[in-house]
């Protein structure tokens, strides 16, 4: 039987699977600290598939010169195909996702989402990108890290699964700090203190050594508001915010 995959269903583990020309860029960063603890303990998966492998010719090729003319080469949408079929096939209800500059920006919300879902399978472009064709074919959605140009998606696709792990159930220790990050209340974080008292001078903001939790909470609200109407004041409306200069 079909369960709803609306919320994260608590027994089975969230799947990523990652489609590369570079498998061994994986896990990397995801191996350690909080993501390879879950990663080892199971609370998340990490399949990879080398393109290559699904290369039909004899020199194993994935890409070709580009429709059209002009430099680069571009991903085989047969090719990309089959290591689609064969990492998503139908009936696997995980987001198809493409790294792209194109793509949508990734926001904290989408990061939620994935999060709350069975997985992910993630396609990392290289050379000028893919097939379009292939893009429609099979329904990929682009997800873009930022507005600038990496030379292959797999580091995008580390940022994301990184974004993405941290929220899964007993990953982070902690799970109130998950809640009051940048972005969650759509501001941006105070500022942090800790010891020692004084340092090169500096004192610790005076409230907040003041054992008073009210003032504190006004403090650290007021400083987000500042902080997010000075350095990201496009934040400010989804946040509730007045715009003002
Ligand atoms: N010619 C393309 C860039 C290709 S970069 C263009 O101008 O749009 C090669 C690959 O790196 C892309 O296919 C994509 O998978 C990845 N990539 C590059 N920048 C990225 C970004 N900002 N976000 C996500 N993926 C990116």
């Amino acid at each position: 039987m079909m369960t709803s995959q609306e919320t994260r269903a608590d027994t089975s583990p969230f799947r990523a699977s990652v489609l590369t020309l570079y498998p061994e860029m994986f896990p990397g960063a995801l191996g350690v600290s909080l993501a390879g603890r879950a990663l080892g303990e199971g609370a998340w998966s990490l399949e990879t598939l080398q393109i290559r492998d699904f290369a039909h010719d004899k020199h194993r090729s994935v890409d070709d010169t580009p429709a059209g003319g002009g430099a680069g080469m571009v991903m085989r949408a047969d090719v990309l195909a089959r290591a689609i079929d064969h990492a998503s096939p139908e009936g696997d209800d995980r987001p198809r996702l493409l790294m792209s500059p194109r793509g949508k920006p990734l926001t904290q919300a989408r990061v939620r989402e994935l999060a709350a879902g069975p997985g992910v399978t993630i396609l990392c472009g290289r050379f000028e990108g893919v097939d379009q064709r292939l893009i429609e074919a099979r329904g990929l959605e682009e997800v873009s890290i930022g507005d600038y140009i990496l030379s292959g998606g797999e580091p995008a696709a580390l940022v994301l699964l990184d974004a993405v792990v941290r929220l899964l159930p007993g990953v982070m220790g902690n799970q109130a700090s998950g809640d009051e990050e940048s972005f969650e209340g759509g501001l941006l974080e105070h500022p942090h203190y800790t010891r020692p008292q004084e340092f090169e001078g500096r004192a610790i903001p005076e409230v907040l050594t003041s054992g008073n939790h009210a003032k504190i909470a006004t403090w650290r609200r007021a400083e987000a508001e500042r902080l997010t109407a000075e350095r990201r004041p496009d934040l400010l409306p989804a946040a509730g915010q007045p715009v003002t200069k």
